[in-house]
């Protein structure tokens, strides 16, 4: 596939100089599958199959797609918590692909996230104020004052109060548990945060309180977010471009407007169609799509979509798309627009 990263050009410091905090290359998780007494491998899942993305400064970028589509593997490489099989991830003008020890936990603190369950998140053995100052603790930030003065700072930012501190996860609802987290996740003043399925979990009334709270929070603290989620219109709430996978693959990529007004992967348009948000997106006629998402550990040959796709031509059966710019900053990966 082509790079969109690399179709830029490029600098030698690239990254800061093009605004973009975070460039993702050809990234790929390969998970191995094996089989016998011996446990030998007789295969791959291909979870994440050659993703290149950025994420500017200020940025969020959301990144759609049904369960198993390799989304929250990706958001999990980007946080160097789960070892990528080959790519390269360049955060703030450092390649952190292969980073180590020291080197690594120097820079922990600058990438966070924010899980879909905070109840599983947070310890029900200790109380708020442990909870958010257990970052700052280890990072040795300061004297137990300073911590408490910055923990209650935090709370208060993300719509909490001082005396909550004493107060321990079960005696807070599932959004105020959601916040938690949250100023848990800014403790140490990260530049990028990825959540993950963040608001899922919650009712939808909950969701938006949520949602604006994190946009709040990015301008107020200058942060990016990965955003990823299955869901489009909490997705489009949020997101200032988005990336759309399939079966491992990003297959479009698009600032919002863009993509929710004039989709151009097959795939995409028929996420669309279902969407409950029909004016805003611009829905005509309900895409039903047939068949099941192929294994990753047996994609088809070709496009990736090719078993489902309304649309699936015979080049679409040997030959894989590249993700190609068609103008706008809207790239796809499907032979129509070739
Ligand atoms: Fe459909 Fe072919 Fe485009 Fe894939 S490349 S989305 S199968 S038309």
């Amino acid at each position: 596939m082509k790079d969109p990263v690399a179709a830029k050009p490029q600098k030698p410091s690239a990254v800061s100089n093009d605004g973009n905090l975070l460039e993702v290359h050809h990234l790929k998780k390969y998970f191995p599958v094996t089989a016998g007494l011996l446990r030998r491998e007789v295969g791959q899942v291909k979870a994440v199959d050659d993703v290149s993305f950025t994420v500017k400064y200020g940025e969020t970028l959301g990144i759609v797609g049904e369960s198993g589509c390799g989304k929250s593997t990706t958001g999990r490489m980007v946080m160097r918590v789960l070892e990528p099989t080959s790519g390269q991830i360049i955060f703030n003008g450092q390649d952190i692909t292969r980073l180590q020890g020291r080197a690594l936990r120097s820079i922990r603190p600058k990438l966070q996230m924010v899980f879909q369950d905070p109840y599983a998140s947070l310890n029900p053995k200790m109380p708020v104020g442990e909870i958010v100052g257990e970052p700052l603790l280890v990072n040795g930030f300061g004297t137990r004052r300073q911590i408490h003065e910055r923990v209650v700072d935090l709370l208060e930012r993300v719509g909490l109060r001082a005396d909550d501190t004493r107060r321990y996860p079960h005696e807070f609802s599932g959004g105020q548990r959601q916040r938690i987290g949250i100023a848990r996740a800014l403790a140490l003043n990260p530049q990028l945060i990825v959540a993950d399925e963040a608001v899922s979990a919650l009712d939808v009334s909950i969701q938006s309180q949520i949602l604006n709270l994190l946009a709040d929070l990015r301008r107020e603290f200058n942060l990016s977010y990965i955003f990823v989620s299955h869901n489009l219109a909490v997705v489009r709430h949020i997101s200032d471009r988005v990336g759309v996978m399939y079966l491992g693959q990003l297959v479009e990529l698009a600032p919002k407007r863009e993509l929710y007004i004039r989709p151009l992967h097959p795939y995409t348009e028929a996420l669309l169609s279902a969407s409950p948000e029909p004016k805003r997106t611009g829905r005509r006629e309900r895409i039903i799509l047939q068949g099941d998402v192929p294994s990753p550990s047996n994609p088809p040959k070709g496009c990736p979509f090719n078993t489902r796709c309304p649309k699936v031509m015979d080049i679409c059966k040997v030959e894989r798309p590249e993700l190609l710019d068609r103008g706008e900053e809207h790239w796809v990966a499907c032979h129509l627009q070739t």
